[in-house]
This record gives structure tokens, sequence and C-alpha cells, in this order.
């Protein structure tokens, strides 16, 4: 069934665990994380970010996805990843997605909250749940990205805690040592930080770069109050493993059976991270 985000993150704060949200800019990566949510009777969400709109159309992928989540088992939330300007933000919630993000965080601070409010304003008409950020995560999705330094780019708790009270946002992303895309150097998670941003803040807080923070790390930022990961280039590099070791076991002619390969290795990485952030 189709929920909002502020459900699902209840969930997970009455659980003290964390919720999955993963980008899913194709059918293959869809299926993935829904046939994993099922398996593991789980509420999951699933995102669209608009940086992925060359790979794929919001207007193409959202409706399957909508349609996808209302016909699902489990709750499943439906996302606006990064959505970068107010139309896009709109076009989302017109095609009927329960949650958007908001990221205005590589704007000036005061033009992050003007944007952020009337995103709040927007999506309350659709019942819709909002994200913001502030503090910037750097790298991008579906992209190789080398970063070696993200400390000056951490969020300041005040700062959060200012920005969540003029906003009225429903989940804060904070930037406390991820980066999205693939490591370069070893990740440093600042855990005190997100536990004095959660004090702050009082909402539910969001790590975005999931992928490559080994299990006792991403447990323990959990504790500390991280209730969404964002998790996307591991899912969709251990697709691409999945078709490479069937290409090496045997000749393939038809597509759709490298896509299974996919679906199938995809699946399989979404369930371990989802075990992850159940702590388990
Ligand atoms: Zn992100």
């Amino acid at each position: 069934m189709l929920v909002n985000m502020k459900s699902v993150l209840e969930y997970a704060g009455q659980k003290q665990c964390c919720i999955g949200a993963f980008d899913t800019p194709n059918l293959e990566i869809l299926m993935a994380v829904l046939n994993a949510a099922e398996k593991r009777k789980e509420p999951v969400i699933i995102q669209h970010a608009q940086l992925h709109e060359p790979e794929m159309p919001i207007h193409v992928i959202g409706p399957i996805m909508v349609r996808m989540a209302q016909e699902a088992d489990v709750p499943v939330c439906v996302m606006l990843d990064h959505g970068e300007d107010l139309d896009y933000v709109k076009k989302a919630l017109d095609l009927g997605f329960s949650a958007v993000m908001f990221d205005g965080s590589s704007r000036p601070y005061e033009e992050n909250v003007r944007l952020t409010r009337e995103t709040v304003r927007l999506a309350g008409q659709y019942g819709a749940s909002v994200e913001a950020e502030i503090g910037v995560v750097t790298g991008h999705e579906g992209k190789v990205f080398e970063v070696t330094s993200v400390e000056e780019a951490y969020t300041d708790p005040e700062l959060a805690a200012d920005f969540v009270k003029a906003t009225g946002i429903d989940a804060l992303a904070a930037s406390v040592g991820t980066v999205h895309g693939f490591y370069a150097t070893k990740p440093k998670l600042d855990f005190g930080r997100i536990e004095t941003i959660r004090e702050m803040t009082g909402v539910p807080l969001v790590m975005h770069g999931g992928s490559g923070i080994s299990v006792e790390d991403t447990q323990h930022a959990i504790r500390c109050g991280i209730r969404k990961i964002n998790y996307f280039s591991y899912m969709s590099n251990a697709g691409v493993k999945g078709v490479q070791k069937l290409l090496a076991e045997k000749e393939v002619k038809y597509f759709h059976d490298l896509a299974n390969a996919a679906i199938r290795a995809m699946e399989e990485d979404v369930l371990q991270a989802m075990a992850m952030f159940a702590l388990e």
C-alpha cells in the first residue's frame, strides 16, 4: 500500500531502527527493492532522484512506482529524492508521490529556508511529507565521484534546529561524514553530531550515501538517531556484478536473462541492507 514518509518513519521510531530508501531509476531496481521488502514484510521507501531524469524521466517511471506501491503487500512510500526546483517537486506530487525531498543545501541559507517552506506548503496540499537538507553530502548518485575531505561540509546542529523550526519539515538530511557514490577514502562518521542534531531538532534524521559504510558504523549511526538511510550505489553495482557473473558462466542470447540476473543480485543486496537497517 502507498503511504507517506511520516508514517514509515514513525514505524522506524517505534522500532528504534531505520528504513531503507532506494533510488529506483529502472524497472529492474524497482522490482528488486519491492521483492526484498515483501520478503522481509517491512516498509520501504522507493525514490526517484531528479538527477536521474536523463536515465529515466519521472513521467515514465513515476506512475509505475506509484502503481507498484499501491499493489504491494507492505507499506511503500514513493518519494522524490533531491528535488532541485519547485516545478519538479510539483511534478512529483501531481504524479502521486507521497513524499518529496527538496535539496536547497547548495543555496544560500535564507533561500534554502524560503524554498523548503514553499515545498512544505505545497506538499501539505497533497498530504505528502517533506525531507530537506542543510550541510552538503557531496558526490552524486549514479556517478563515480572521488571525495577526499568532507569535514567542512558537516551540518551545524544549531543551524539545523533553526532550519527545522523555520520550515516545518518532517525529516532532516544531515551531513555527518558520508558521501554519495563510491568512497575514495574510508568514511569517518561523526556520531556525536548525529545525537546532538537529533536532540536539538526533534525530527527523524536521514543519512545519505549509505553505500560503503561498515555494518558496525551504520548500526551505530542508527542507534544515535538515524531513521532513514538512502542507499543506491552498492545495490546498483550488485546488479552489474550479477550480469557479469552470468556472462562469465554461459553464452546469453536474450536481454531478459541479463535483466533477471540483475534483479536477483540487487534483491540479494537490498535484503542484506534491510537486515542491517533493522539492526540484525
Ligand atoms: Zn542523497
